[in-house]
């Protein structure tokens, strides 16, 4: 069985889908592994490494992508390669499926089974796998760190003969993986955070963590999914949960929003009025912007200066700003996913579509679309 590991073409993705020591753990497994020149190079991974670990460093990527058995991404494949995937093949990849219909069909008119990572169920079963999270905790970590390089402000407080400063204040907005992380890091860091989640134990977490917890009574249900994901809001609790939070902002050196809605757009929850009362030299870190943001003049992959000073922040992919790390991690989620499915003794991978955690994940496959919810165009 031959695993392929494609060099990432996106120019802002810095991660590969397979480091060397996931290579090394595939090769043990009985696997033939190949990567394409240069998988590595951007997260500091260069071809030997993968050699010494018993993979195939190969120059053609088109016969490599056809004869594999699995491939290996960080992103969705170009539409364009999709046809060239040999029929049977499993493709394990985020495949951005609520908005990316077209990539599903061709997966299926291409007789893969495609595996999309974003829909790997939350169970502690699955929790090895699961690169939503591994991902998201890097994130969390760099958004942080590139906020207090970018302040011109230093984040703890400190007494000096010449008088005292004051700790920078942060404003986390969404405590799910990438928020805790943001938290923790901010706080050991030494500024002082204030955070808010519609999820009440969100809420509890985040003051185990040393911030403060901002409680808005928006009424109604705000819990969350049996899978732990929050449910969208009324516009009228929107609405209150904003108002709440612009005096927050207001005050904030630095305002990170992480919140996510599952397989919806993520909602709009810091205004154009909160940005405007933001003071100047402060910055919004949306790390929530390649889902369409949380920030009102949030620009993808740009940062852009309000007239008042503040700074937006939308720059994309922030676990890339750590790629070896979250390259070591989302390639061990890849591995445990393999390793979890392979019949060691039998040298086979058991596709068995009525199993908990590939019923969730495996959206195409035997040229169709056999995930209930995508079926018929998502
Ligand atoms: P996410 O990326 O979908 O969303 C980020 C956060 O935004 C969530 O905490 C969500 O509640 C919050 N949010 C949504 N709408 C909001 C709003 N209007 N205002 C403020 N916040 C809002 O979530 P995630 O980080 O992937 O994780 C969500 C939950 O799942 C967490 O509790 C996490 O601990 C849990 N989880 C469980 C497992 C497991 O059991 N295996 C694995 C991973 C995550």
């Amino acid at each position: 069985m031959i695993v392929f590991a494609p060099r990432e073409t996106d120019p802002r993705e810095t991660r590969a889908p397979l480091t060397p020591d996931t290579a090394k753990k595939l090769v043990e497994l009985g696997f033939t592994v190949r990567v394409e020149s240069g998988t590595g190079a951007r997260c500091d991974h260069p071809d030997p490494q993968y050699r010494e670990a018993g993979a195939e460093v190969v120059n053609d990527r088109a016969a490599a992508s056809g004869e594999a058995d699995f491939v290996l991404r960080v992103r969705r494949p170009e539409e364009g390669e999709i046809a060239g995937l040999k029929r049977g093949a499993v493709h394990i990849s985020f495949l951005d499926p609520f908005n990316e219909p077209a990539t599903l069909a061709a997966m299926a008119a291409a007789g893969v089974t495609a595996v999309s990572l974003e829909m790997i169920p939350r169970t502690t079963l699955a929790q090895k796998m699961d690169a939503l999270s591994s991902q998201a905790n890097i994130a969390g970590y760099t958004a942080v760190t590139y906020a207090a390089d970018r302040l011109n402000k230093i984040l703890p407080m400190m007494m000096t003969p010449a008088g005292t400063i004051s700790p920078a204040k942060f404003f986390v907005i969404g405590i799910g993986v990438a928020g805790l992380q943001a938290i923790a890091t901010a706080k050991r860091l030494g500024a002082r955070v204030t955070a808010f989640d519609v999820r009440p134990e969100a809420l509890e977490q985040a003051e185990s963590l040393g911030a403060k917890a901002l409680r808005i009574d928006l009424g109604g249900d705000t819990g969350g999914t049996d899978q732990g994901y929050a449910k969208e809001l009324t516009p009228e609790q929107l609405e209150k949960q904003r108002q709440a939070q612009a005096k927050v902002c207001a005050d904030s050196d630095v305002v990170i929003t992480t919140a996510k809605v599952f397989g919806r757009k993520s909602p709009v929850l810091v205004k154009a009025d909160a940005v405007a009362g933001m003071k100047a030299g402060s910055l919004i870190v949306d790390l929530a912007a390649e889902s369409g943001g949380n920030v009102e003049g949030t620009v993808l992959d740009e940062e852009v200066v309000t007239e008042g000073g503040a700074c937006i922040v939308g720059l994309s992919n922030f676990e890339g700003r750590a790629a070896t790390h979250s390259s070591q991690v989302y390639s061990a989620n890849l591995g445990n996913f393999l390793e979890h499915f392979w019949d060691k003794e039998g040298g086979a991978f058991k596709l068995d579509l009525e199993d908990e955690i590939l019923k969730g994940c495996v959206l195409t496959h035997g040229g169709e679309i056999v995930h209930e919810r995508f079926k018929g165009g998502g």
